[in-house]
């Protein structure tokens, strides 16, 4: 099993976002998902593992891209339904109407996954300007609401929320005082929504990932320098960046009837990162 994927592996052109050796088993047979950012990285890596436990999937992304029409294909080789739908998540306009196009597209809507992020690095607060500033508001906070106050009137008893955060909710980023931020609202607004929604059984749950190879990353922009990659795990106990497959299983475990005694908790997917929250 390759669980502790080599320097070299990792610097594929494309991350590795499922084992060929998942075994699906129809964890998730009939249901219906919308994942943000699901055309890449954390976000693709979940629809391809919802896919082989058998849920149809959408995903919506900001831009049309190869990746997009790629994790369709992918998502429809494992039988089930896919949906792909252009749009920013910063529009509560595009919210509705990709809530609205699934619903439309699969007969209804049982898992969000809420996942679309940005993050732009700055080692000084005062060069951060209003307008990035706000658009780590508009996407990685209101993003998540629009999507979330689009789909609740469709989730019925047994659905699951599931919102993408990170490590630097919880341990910080001196580079990333924004997204860090905005990190940290997504935990509040996932233990909230959890206690509001509890009555109606819908579940809503973290997953913060620690450092994953990723286009997020800036290591992976120009050529790939070996060093820079493996810097970027030496942090982790397990002393190496996560491949975004190993992220997909936390999420296939809270979208599923296994997690069904499980709400308002945030799995931590992090190599090992001490944290402190
Ligand atoms: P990624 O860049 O591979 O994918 C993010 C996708 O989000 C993009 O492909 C894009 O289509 C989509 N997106 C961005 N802005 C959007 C918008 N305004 N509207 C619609 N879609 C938009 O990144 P990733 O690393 O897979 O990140 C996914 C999530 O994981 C983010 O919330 C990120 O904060 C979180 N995360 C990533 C890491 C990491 O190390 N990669 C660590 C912790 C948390």
């Amino acid at each position: 099993q390759d669980h502790q994927p080599g320097i070299e592996r990792l610097l594929k052109p494309q991350a590795e976002h499922i084992r060929a050796d998942y075994r699906g088993s129809g964890k998730l047979q009939g249901r219906r998902a919308l994942i943000t950012g699901g055309d890449s990285g954390i976000g693709r890596a979940a629809a391809l593992h919802f896919a082989r436990e058998g849920a149809n999937v959408a995903i919506l992304y900001l831009e049309e891209n190869e990746d997009a029409q790629e994790t369709i294909r992918l998502v429809e080789a494992e039988g089930v339904k896919g949906l792909a739908i252009e749009g920013d998540v910063s529009d509560s306009t595009v919210c509705d109407d990709a809530v609205a196009r699934t619903v439309e597209t699969f007969g209804g809507l049982d898992i969000v996954v809420n996942n679309a992020g940005v993050q732009y690095v700055s080692e000084d607060l005062t060069a951060i300007t209003d307008a990035v500033w706000q658009r780590h508001m508009d996407v990685n906070i209101n993003g998540y609401f629009y999507i979330v106050r689009a789909a609740l009137p469709h989730l019925g008893k047994g659905s699951a929320i599931i919102n993408t955060s990170s490590i630097n909710a919880f341990a910080g980023n001196r580079s990333l005082v924004a997204y860090s931020t905005t990190k940290a609202a997504e935990m509040g607004f996932t233990r909230a929504l959890a206690l509001q929604l509890a009555e109606k059984d819908i579940r809503v749950n973290a997953v913060a990932p620690g450092p994953v190879w990723t286009p997020l990353q800036p290591a992976s922009w120009g050529p790939v320098d070996p060093q820079a990659v493996a810097d970027l795990g030496k942090d982790t106990p397990l002393g190496r960046i996560g491949q975004p497959s190993e992220l997909g299983p936390a999420y296939v475990y809270l979208a599923s009837q296994d997690a069904s005694y499980v709400t308002g908790q945030t799995i931590h997917v992090n190599g090992g990162m001490i944290i402190n929250g």
